[in-house]
């Protein structure tokens, strides 16, 4: 029997309050199981928000308040302790005590590092200058819109998810003031080439190009040129490029945030270690979100962090002799959220020698869909233009469904497709419908 009464006296701390530690509270409140106490602790200022929508605030196509997922006063209600603005330093795990940067002290039963990631810096010259920021909390974004009110050049450096969305961001942001000039910078000779196929990517640069973004595929970073002011004032390439700019996004990708972790003497690898039941290597702390890897695997997209915090939740709710499913990886589909520009996809962006290859193309509206099958099976997709039908893929390759009744109609959309593989399940001999008639 599962207890119906919170266990007395049990205290969680959680350290962070993004997305994942938020997630995490609220998904305990829903429990009657839930820890007794409960506290927040987390060294940005702001209560928790949804960081997805920095890259729509940056392009002036959001307010700020639209982004906050609760307020303080909510986490009073709940009677729930927030102490924001306070960074955790130290861990005394035989103590189970924390101390953070304001010198406070705290104990706790059960711990949660849910710390995320910081941005990865490339070893290059100058990346310590005035003017090269990172694109990661509400600070960056404030500082990335002054400078795109205020810059004429801005250099992103990454054309991943998040170096398009700030370079979207900046160039929508600096329009109508002085015209900001943006150019993105991409090591590989395709935009997305973690997501796309070179189609799919040559539609998106051409997209972006005609809006006025500078792409620039191919490019290797040399340094950061300081200006007489001590400022950054350009960006030199190898092929001895230089681009002028008062403004650097570094976006090249992620680092796991597990220094607390190993700073506590856990296992820390990329990320704070864990087993399928988020715990770490003391059986008293627990991680999850971008801080934690499992099975060599860490995370920069919420989809499978909320499936984490499911199993998190049930961890900390249920006695430990109580079996629970554990976390098991599963695949993610991408969407890019610039204005103007749909595109989802998923799976491997190149086919393998056993891949079967579905394509579709229809310039004139601007539509690209390309499937990869094997055995009847979709492994992968890309859509561009019309993006629609992305969801209805992406749960038959989960599923792993059985594609060939319906491979006619498969690049045609959802409704078709499912159409036919109703029919062809309806005329099957072992059918109930079948057996029925
Ligand atoms: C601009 C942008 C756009 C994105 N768009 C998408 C998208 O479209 N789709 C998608 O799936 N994902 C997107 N992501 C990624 C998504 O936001 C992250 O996967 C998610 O926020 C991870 O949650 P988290 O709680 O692990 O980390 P975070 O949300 O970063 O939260 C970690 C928190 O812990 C705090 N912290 C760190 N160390 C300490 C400490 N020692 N003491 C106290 N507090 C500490 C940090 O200050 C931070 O507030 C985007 C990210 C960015 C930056």
């Amino acid at each position: 029997m599962r207890p119906t009464q919170p266990p007395t006296g049990e205290r969680l701390v959680i350290v962070g309050n993004g997305m994942a530690g938020h997630r995490l509270v609220e998904t305990l409140l829903a429990r009657p199981e839930r820890p007794a106490k409960i506290t927040v602790i987390g060294a940005e200022t702001a209560p928790a928000y949804n960081r997805i929508l920095l890259s729509p605030l940056l392009a002036g196509e959001m307010e700020r308040d639209a982004l906050t997922l609760r307020n303080a006063e909510w986490y009073a209600e709940q009677g729930i302790e927030l102490v924001l603005g306070e960074r955790v330093e130290t861990i005394d795990r035989a103590a189970r005590r924390l101390t953070t940067d304001a010198g406070r002290r705290l104990g706790y039963d059960r711990l949660v590092l849910a710390t995320g990631s910081n941005p990865a810096r490339p070893p290059v010259p100058g990346l310590e200058l005035p003017g090269v920021h990172v694109f990661r909390d509400l600070n960056d974004a404030d500082a990335l819109t002054r400078a795109a009110e205020t810059g004429r050049n801005a250099v992103v450096i990454g054309g991943g998810l998040l170096g398009l969305e700030a370079a979207e961001g900046l160039r929508k942001r600096g329009q109508g003031q002085r015209g900001m000039q943006v150019s993105l910078l991409q090591r590989d000779d395709r935009l997305m080439n973690r997501q796309l196929d070179l189609t799919a990517a040559r539609l998106l640069e051409s997209e972006l190009r005609s809006r006025g973004l500078d792409v620039r595929t191919g490019a290797q970073l040399e340094c950061l040129e300081d200006g007489s002011d001590g400022r950054v004032c350009a960006v030199h390439l190898a092929d001895g490029t230089r681009l002028p700019a008062d403004c650097v996004v570094v976006a090249i990708g992620i680092v796991p945030n597990a220094e607390l972790g190993r700073i506590a003497g856990l296992e820390v690898n990329r990320g704070v270690v864990v087993d399928e039941w988020l715990t770490t290597s003391d059986p008293a702390i627990h991680a999850l979100g971008e801080c934690c890897e499992h099975r060599g695997r860490t995370y920069g997209l919420v989809e499978p962090i909320w499936r984490q915090v499911e199993v998190l939740a049930d961890r900390l709710c249920r006695p430990a002799t109580e079996r629970i499913a554990g976390y098991v990886e599963a695949p993610s589909a991408t969407k890019l959220k610039v204005s103007g520009v749909s595109l989802y996809a998923f799976g491997p962006t190149e086919p393998e020698a056993d891949h079967e290859v579905l394509s579709y193309r229809d310039p004139q509206q601007g539509d690209y869909r390309r499937l990869l099958l094997r055995n009847g099976r979709i492994e992968g997709a890309v859509f561009y233009g019309d993006t629609a039908a992305g969801p209805w893929y992406f749960e038959q390759a989960l599923a792993g469904t059985d594609l060939s009744a319906c491979r006619q109609a498969l690049l045609l959309g959802a409704a078709d497709a499912q159409a036919l593989l109703d029919d062809a399940a309806t005329d099957s001999p072992t059918s109930p419908v079948k057996e029925a008639a």
